[in-house]
Protein backbone atom coordinates (compact mmCIF):
# COMPACT_ATOMS: atom_id res chain seq x y z
CA UNK A 1 0.00 0.00 0.00
CA UNK A 2 1.88 3.31 -1.14
CA UNK A 3 1.81 6.17 1.54
CA UNK A 4 0.84 8.52 1.01
CA UNK A 5 0.83 11.99 3.49
CA UNK A 6 -2.44 14.14 4.35
CA UNK A 7 -1.01 17.02 3.95
CA UNK A 8 -3.19 19.44 5.44
CA UNK A 9 -4.12 17.04 8.79
CA UNK A 10 -0.13 17.23 9.06
CA UNK A 11 0.24 20.65 8.60
CA UNK A 12 -2.71 21.16 11.02
CA UNK A 13 -1.04 18.88 13.80
CA UNK A 14 2.32 20.86 13.56
CA UNK A 15 0.59 23.90 14.21
CA UNK A 16 -1.61 22.70 17.58
CA UNK A 17 1.61 21.01 18.89
CA UNK A 18 4.16 23.70 18.02
CA UNK A 19 1.70 26.31 19.63
CA UNK A 20 1.22 24.02 22.50
CA UNK A 21 4.76 23.31 23.10
CA UNK A 22 6.46 26.95 22.46
CA UNK A 23 3.79 28.49 24.29
CA UNK A 24 5.74 26.33 27.67
CA UNK A 25 8.85 27.70 26.16
CA UNK A 26 9.70 24.12 25.24
CA UNK A 27 11.56 23.11 21.75
CA UNK A 28 9.95 20.46 19.60
CA UNK A 29 11.75 18.05 17.78
CA UNK A 30 10.29 16.63 15.06
CA UNK A 31 11.50 13.15 15.30
CA UNK A 32 10.73 12.18 11.40
CA UNK A 33 12.36 8.76 11.41
CA UNK A 34 9.30 6.84 10.01
CA UNK A 35 8.34 9.70 8.20
CA UNK A 36 9.04 9.91 4.42
CA UNK A 37 10.57 13.10 2.62
CA UNK A 38 7.32 14.08 1.40
CA UNK A 39 6.25 14.37 5.04
CA UNK A 40 9.17 16.49 6.11
CA UNK A 41 9.19 19.08 3.76
CA UNK A 42 5.67 19.83 4.56
CA UNK A 43 6.85 20.53 8.35
CA UNK A 44 9.84 22.41 6.61
CA UNK A 45 7.62 24.97 4.55
CA UNK A 46 5.23 24.88 7.76
CA UNK A 47 8.41 25.70 9.44
CA UNK A 48 10.06 23.58 11.55
CA UNK A 49 13.73 23.70 11.30
CA UNK A 50 14.42 21.08 14.21
CA UNK A 51 14.28 17.31 13.45
CA UNK A 52 15.61 14.08 14.52
CA UNK A 53 16.04 11.00 13.76
CA UNK A 54 17.58 7.86 15.34
CA UNK A 55 19.37 6.03 12.11
CA UNK A 56 23.10 7.53 11.50
CA UNK A 57 22.83 7.14 8.12
CA UNK A 58 19.43 8.90 7.41
CA UNK A 59 20.84 11.46 9.40
CA UNK A 60 23.60 12.18 7.32
CA UNK A 61 21.55 12.14 4.62
CA UNK A 62 18.60 14.42 5.52
CA UNK A 63 21.02 16.93 6.83
CA UNK A 64 22.81 16.92 3.15
CA UNK A 65 19.35 17.49 1.73
CA UNK A 66 18.04 20.17 4.35
CA UNK A 67 20.98 21.57 5.67
CA UNK A 68 19.40 24.47 7.10
CA UNK A 69 17.56 22.85 9.30
CA UNK A 70 18.63 21.16 12.34
CA UNK A 71 19.31 17.31 12.83
CA UNK A 72 19.42 16.20 16.00
CA UNK A 73 20.95 12.61 16.94
CA UNK A 74 18.80 10.52 19.15
CA UNK A 75 19.18 6.69 18.33
CA UNK A 76 22.04 4.14 19.51
CA UNK A 77 25.50 5.59 17.33
CA UNK A 78 27.99 2.78 16.66
CA UNK A 79 31.70 3.36 16.67
CA UNK A 80 31.88 2.40 12.88
CA UNK A 81 28.43 5.37 12.25
CA UNK A 82 30.52 8.31 14.46
CA UNK A 83 31.62 10.17 11.92
CA UNK A 84 28.26 11.01 10.45
CA UNK A 85 27.08 12.37 13.95
CA UNK A 86 30.30 14.00 14.34
CA UNK A 87 29.51 15.66 10.55
CA UNK A 88 26.25 16.16 10.64
CA UNK A 89 24.48 16.42 14.28
CA UNK A 90 23.42 19.80 15.06
CA UNK A 91 22.83 17.92 18.90
CA UNK A 92 23.51 14.51 20.25
CA UNK A 93 21.14 13.27 22.66
CA UNK A 94 22.04 9.70 23.04
CA UNK A 95 25.78 9.79 24.65
CA UNK A 96 25.82 7.05 26.88
CA UNK A 97 29.60 5.86 26.54
CA UNK A 98 32.88 7.67 26.44
CA UNK A 99 34.19 5.49 24.05
CA UNK A 100 31.93 6.49 21.34
CA UNK A 101 32.15 10.13 22.48
CA UNK A 102 35.44 9.91 21.76
CA UNK A 103 34.93 8.39 18.45
CA UNK A 104 32.21 11.13 17.82
CA UNK A 105 34.89 14.47 18.33
CA UNK A 106 37.36 13.03 15.94
CA UNK A 107 35.10 13.96 13.23
CA UNK A 108 33.50 17.42 14.40
CA UNK A 109 35.80 19.33 12.77
CA UNK A 110 36.22 22.77 13.59
CA UNK A 111 32.92 23.06 15.58
CA UNK A 112 31.45 22.03 18.83
CA UNK A 113 29.01 19.28 19.25
CA UNK A 114 26.24 19.82 22.13
CA UNK A 115 25.51 16.82 23.75
CA UNK A 116 23.24 15.24 25.85
CA UNK A 117 24.14 12.31 28.17
CA UNK A 118 21.02 9.40 27.74
CA UNK A 119 20.01 8.47 31.24
CA UNK A 120 18.29 4.81 31.64
CA UNK A 121 15.79 5.86 34.18
CA UNK A 122 13.84 2.77 33.40
CA UNK A 123 16.82 0.97 34.21
CA UNK A 124 15.42 -1.38 32.28
CA UNK A 125 18.14 -3.95 30.37
CA UNK A 126 18.95 -3.91 27.14
CA UNK A 127 17.75 -0.07 26.97
CA UNK A 128 19.99 2.55 25.99
CA UNK A 129 21.52 5.37 28.31
CA UNK A 130 23.58 5.20 31.78
CA UNK A 131 22.50 4.76 35.39
CA UNK A 132 22.11 7.97 36.91
CA UNK A 133 25.06 6.77 38.89
CA UNK A 134 26.73 6.53 36.58
CA UNK A 135 25.81 10.03 35.24
CA UNK A 136 28.45 12.57 37.18
CA UNK A 137 31.21 10.41 35.80
CA UNK A 138 30.86 10.30 32.18
CA UNK A 139 29.85 13.85 32.51
CA UNK A 140 33.53 14.95 34.04
CA UNK A 141 34.97 12.23 31.55
CA UNK A 142 33.11 14.48 28.85
CA UNK A 143 34.91 17.70 30.07
CA UNK A 144 38.29 16.55 28.58
CA UNK A 145 36.72 15.51 25.20
CA UNK A 146 37.44 18.09 22.86
CA UNK A 147 34.99 18.93 20.02
CA UNK A 148 32.24 18.13 22.55
CA UNK A 149 30.30 20.21 25.04
CA UNK A 150 28.08 18.61 27.62
CA UNK A 151 25.41 20.59 27.12
CA UNK A 152 22.44 18.27 29.67
CA UNK A 153 20.54 15.28 29.64
CA UNK A 154 17.98 12.85 28.07
CA UNK A 155 15.74 10.30 28.88
CA UNK A 156 12.82 8.03 27.63
CA UNK A 157 10.35 7.32 30.58
CA UNK A 158 9.41 3.61 31.70
CA UNK A 159 6.40 1.93 29.75
CA UNK A 160 2.96 1.95 32.33
CA UNK A 161 3.82 3.41 36.03
CA UNK A 162 6.09 5.97 37.24
CA UNK A 163 6.52 8.30 34.21
CA UNK A 164 6.69 11.38 36.15
CA UNK A 165 8.91 10.49 38.78
CA UNK A 166 11.24 9.26 36.40
CA UNK A 167 11.28 12.74 34.98
CA UNK A 168 11.11 14.48 38.46
CA UNK A 169 14.47 11.80 39.16
CA UNK A 170 16.37 12.69 35.68
CA UNK A 171 15.34 16.86 35.98
CA UNK A 172 17.13 16.74 39.37
CA UNK A 173 20.11 15.07 38.18
CA UNK A 174 20.32 18.16 36.00
CA UNK A 175 20.04 20.68 38.60
CA UNK A 176 22.66 18.56 40.60
CA UNK A 177 25.06 18.02 37.66
CA UNK A 178 24.21 21.33 36.10
CA UNK A 179 23.93 23.96 39.54
CA UNK A 180 20.51 24.25 39.53
CA UNK A 181 18.33 26.04 37.21
CA UNK A 182 21.17 28.14 35.60
CA UNK A 183 20.09 31.77 35.87
CA UNK A 184 21.02 34.06 32.91
CA UNK A 185 24.06 31.97 31.81
CA UNK A 186 21.63 29.56 29.89
CA UNK A 187 20.27 26.63 31.09
CA UNK A 188 21.22 22.98 30.80
CA UNK A 189 19.00 20.95 28.19
CA UNK A 190 16.36 18.26 29.77
CA UNK A 191 15.43 16.35 26.47
CA UNK A 192 12.87 14.33 27.45
CA UNK A 193 8.68 13.58 26.67
CA UNK A 194 7.40 11.81 23.25
CA UNK A 195 4.55 11.70 21.94
CA UNK A 196 2.54 9.58 25.06
CA UNK A 197 4.06 11.50 27.58
CA UNK A 198 5.38 14.92 26.24
CA UNK A 199 2.87 17.14 28.26
CA UNK A 200 3.61 15.83 31.68
CA UNK A 201 7.25 16.46 30.48
CA UNK A 202 6.85 19.53 30.33
CA UNK A 203 5.20 20.40 33.46
CA UNK A 204 8.30 18.57 35.10
CA UNK A 205 10.80 21.01 33.45
CA UNK A 206 11.55 19.54 29.83
CA UNK A 207 13.43 21.66 27.66
CA UNK A 208 13.10 19.95 24.79
CA UNK A 209 10.16 17.55 23.60
CA UNK A 210 10.72 14.45 20.63
CA UNK A 211 7.43 14.40 18.84
CA UNK A 212 7.00 11.19 16.04
CA UNK A 213 3.92 10.04 15.85
CA UNK A 214 1.47 12.40 17.83
CA UNK A 215 3.09 15.02 15.01
CA UNK A 216 3.31 12.88 11.87
CA UNK A 217 0.15 10.11 12.18
CA UNK A 218 -0.35 7.19 12.19
CA UNK A 219 0.33 6.32 9.05
CA UNK A 220 3.84 5.63 10.01
CA UNK A 221 6.07 2.20 9.58
CA UNK A 222 6.59 1.07 12.66
CA UNK A 223 8.80 -2.24 12.93
C1 LIG B 1 11.08 7.35 18.19
C2 LIG B 1 11.59 8.18 19.31
C3 LIG B 1 10.85 9.28 19.77
C4 LIG B 1 9.49 9.65 19.25
O1 LIG B 1 8.56 8.67 19.62
P1 LIG B 1 6.98 8.92 19.50
O2 LIG B 1 6.42 8.12 20.60
O3 LIG B 1 6.58 8.46 18.15
O4 LIG B 1 6.75 10.38 19.70
C5 LIG B 1 11.43 10.05 20.78
N1 LIG B 1 12.63 9.76 21.31
C6 LIG B 1 13.36 8.70 20.90
C7 LIG B 1 14.66 8.43 21.53
C8 LIG B 1 12.85 7.88 19.90
O5 LIG B 1 13.58 6.81 19.50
Amino acid sequence: MPLTVNTQQLVQRYQQLSHEVKAAGVSMLAVSKYAPDEAVQTLIDAGQVQFAESRPQQLRDRSNRWPVCEWHMIGPVQKNKAKYIGRHAAMWHSCDNLETARAVARHVGGRILPVLIQVNIARAPGQHGVSPDAAPALAEALTDVQGLQLAGLMCMAPRGDGVRQAFQTVRRLRDTLFGGSLPESGRAELSMGMSGDFRIAVQEGATMVRLGSVLFGDWDIRK
